[in-house]
């Protein structure tokens, strides 16, 4: 199994191979295809699965095919977002999105808490496909209207059972009211409490279940 027969473009194997990586890993064999057959996802896994690549490289992929779109300002609109429990997370899974996606016209952000929101709103205005943010930076930007997401395709919760954890089940619910209900939904969690069980009954239609 490679990369290319898992189906993703030309310019996604350039930059995986570039990485060094000749064979995707089990989560990754099972999610690409899934994520690029549009249906959602219910992901059991670990750090360390190489998962993060598991949800960039199809959603890179999807959004690619899509073409640009511009939303009613005329600014490339926000359609992936990808939320995360920490800061940390959220900066290293928007540094993969940027090496996956290094030969393919998408633009990314990340966004979190603790710092100005002035560079982050000059960000927005410019424009950006793909969005990965902490849930409570994103829902200021919201309150402000400094932030659109009434353009989001895909919507992916990484280390869904950290979030609940850290007791964000509240600001994802207020992040799930927000975008489109016509959404490609992925759910990423290392472990299944009823609580988890029940975000993914509301959130994912007909999942495709992973388990590695
Ligand atoms: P993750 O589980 O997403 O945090 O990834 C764990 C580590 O595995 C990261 O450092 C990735 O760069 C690396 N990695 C991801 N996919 C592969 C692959 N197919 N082959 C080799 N290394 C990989």
């Amino acid at each position: 199994m490679t990369f290319e027969t898992l189906g993703l473009a030309e310019p996604l194997v350039r930059a995986v191979l570039e990485q060094g990586y000749t064979t995707p890993t089990p989560i990754q064999s099972q999610a690409i295809p899934a994520v690029l057959n549009g249906g959602d996802l219910l992901a059991g896994a670990q750090t360390g699965t190489g998962k993060t690549a598991g949800f960039t490289l199809p959603t890179l992929h999807r959004l690619a095919a899509a073409g640009p779109k511009k939303d009613a300002r005329g600014r490339t609109a926000i359609r992936a977002l990808i939320l995360t429990p920490t800061r940390e997370l959220a900066a290293q899974v928007e540094e993969s999105v940027r090496i996956y996606g290094k030969y393919l016209p998408l633009t990314s952000m990340v966004m979190f808490g603790g710092v100005g929101m002035g560079p982050q709103i000059e960000r927005l205005r410019r424009g950006i496909d793909i969005l990965v943010a902490t849930p409570g930076r994103l829902l200021d930007h919201h309150q402000q209207g400094t932030l659109d997401l009434s353009h989001v395709e895909i919507f992916i919760l990484d280390e869904a059972d950290r979030m609940l954890d850290m007791g964000f089940i509240h600001d994802i619910k207020k992040v799930l009211a927000i975008v489109p209900k016509q959404k490609q939904s992925l759910l990423f969690s290392a472990t299944f409490s009823d609580e988890i069980k029940a975000l993914a009954d509301r959130l994912l239609n007909q999942p495709q279940l992973i388990e590695v």
